[in-house]
């Protein structure tokens, strides 16, 4: 899926992004999404990755694209353009869109420009697995011991410092951290519910894609399959739908 990167210490400057309106609206009717368009109002923002969002509010759709894409090739603005839309709009993403976009984002200059980037903005978490109302070290040890015989390497563990809007956590393998959203930090949200978004994080740590970093993860039917072993997998997700 698509994620939230981590921007820069000072406050970055979002760029626009010249004709990006456009290009939405068309991804948007070529994708059939359903009602009126909204108004898009596309920005380009140095995320620490290759991160793209998306807010709806009212009339107007906010995306922040990141700004590697900035000299990307139209039919790939397209492509995430795309896949922000069907996720939103619960559309199927075209595969050849989707394909693209995985050329585009795997392609040996595209990482070479991710990472460049991220030495530059990426910051390492504060080591903080306690949290206030989840500690993710024994949840760690307990779901190691349970789905992977003791035998997965613990990479860091911790809370992200703000909520995130898309996603409820993330394994990035360059930082070699699992970094959970603190939006699940609560005490209304049941153990189980922070246990399986944990396991799914875990699970990356156990097929790691070369390229992955937060958002560019793809989930094969191997791994959907795996990640349905979990014993509250149900209870959990249907929780997790509700967590806004
Ligand atoms: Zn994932």
């Amino acid at each position: 899926m698509i994620g939230i990167g981590r921007s820069t210490g000072k406050r970055p400057l979002a760029a626009a992004f010249p004709g990006g309106d456009r290009i939405f609206h068309r991804i948007f009717t070529r994708l059939g999404c359903q009602g009126r368009p909204p108004n898009f109002v596309v920005e380009l923002y140095p995320y620490a990755n290759l991160a793209h969002t998306m807010r709806l509010r009212q009339e107007t759709a906010h995306v922040r694209l990141s700004d590697i894409l900035r000299d990307a090739p139209v039919p790939v603005i397209e492509a995430a353009a795309a896949i922000l839309l069907a996720q939103m709009y619960r559309r199927r993403l075209p595969t050849e869109l989707r394909d693209l976009y995985r050329r585009f984002a795997l392609a040996h200059s595209t990482r070479r420009h991710i990472a460049r980037v991220r030495r530059k903005r990426a910051r390492r978490i504060v080591h903080n697995p306690r949290g206030v109302a989840h500690d993710l070290e024994p949840m760690f040890a307990a779901i190691n011991l349970e789905y992977f015989d003791g035998n997965l390497r613990r990479p860091r563990l911790g809370w992200s410092t703000r909520p995130w809007r898309s996603q409820f956590g993330c394994f990035d393998p360059s930082l070699d951290q699992i970094v959970m959203n603190n939006r699940l930090d609560r005490v209304e949200v049941p153990s189980y519910a922070v246990e399986l978004i944990l396991y799914h994080e875990m699970l990356h740590v156990k097929h790691p894609l070369r390229a992955a970093a937060c958002g560019l993860q793809a989930h094969s039917a191997e791994f959907r399959a795996e990640e349905k072993r979990f014993k509250h997998y149900e209870r959990a997700r249907k929780f997790l739908d509700h967590v806004r």
